[in-house]
């Protein structure tokens, strides 16, 4: 079996994104001179975990959550500040930050080079997404950037995949593999669309979902023996 279309999840995947997450958060809090401290991270993430919740509910647009969230945040560290202005500037900051995993440039060359075609899918908003990747130096690499926000479906949902078929010029699904990180968005999205799926799984989690990706991966230097390079 040979896969000639590689769909490649980004964040937690190729980028670094808890490293971007914490920079970007700590940055915020600087630029606006409020005092920060290592929990309020925690803080926001557990935050920005319910808000997307709530989002994907339909409780909440996406629009909204960008400052809701930093609201949200403010309150529960007793800061005072701005919540528009400290979502708008975290999304400045973490488009700055395009920190990759390790091994990603070379496994990447080395799909380039057996001319595997290579494609992104992430739930993300655009302009950070798009920001981050100008300067990551691997946006080369890859034909097409398929982003959530843009097409108005995030995985799992089947519309993304849908559209990102299209654009790829619909190829015989047997011929695409899904690499990503996430279970429930990844791996759930791969499975009910019936393409064959690779989770990234770095830490060693185990899997207590419904979902079985066909291959689990610790470092992604493995994609070379699946795709039998
Ligand atoms: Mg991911």
């Amino acid at each position: 079996m040979r896969y000639s279309y590689c769909l490649f999840d980004l964040d937690g995947t190729l980028f670094d994104y808890d490293k971007a997450e914490s920079a970007a958060i700590q940055k915020t809090f600087q630029d606006h001179n409020v005092k920060y401290s290592d929990s309020y991270l925690l803080e926001y993430r557990s935050i920005n975990k319910q808000i997307w919740l709530d989002y994907e509910s339909g409780l909440i647009t996406q629009d909204e959550l960008k400052t809701e969230r930093f609201r949200r945040l403010l309150e529960a560290t007793g800061e005072v500040a701005d919540p528009g202005k400290f979502g708008v500037a975290y999304l400045k900051n973490l488009s700055q930050e395009r920190a990759l995993l390790p091994g990603v440039i070379p496994i990447i060359e080395l799909l380039s080079e057996n001319s595997i075609k290579m494609y992104l899918i992430t739930n993300g908003l655009k302009d950070v997404q798009r920001e981050r990747l100008a300067g990551s130096g691997i946006k080369k690499y890859f034909i097409d950037v398929f982003i959530s926000e843009e097409i108005g479906a995030a995985k799992p949902d089947k519309r993304i995949f849908d559209e990102s078929f299209r654009r790829m010029g619909f190829p015989e699904k047997a011929e695409v593999l899904l690499i990503g990180d996430s279970l429930s968005s990844d791996i759930a999205g791969g499975c009910s669309y019936e393409i064959d799926t690779c989770w990234f799984n770095p830490n060693c989690i185990n899997n207590n979902s419904d979902f079985k990706p066909k291959y689990t991966i610790k470092d992604i230097a493995e994609l070379q023996k699946i795709l039998n390079l």
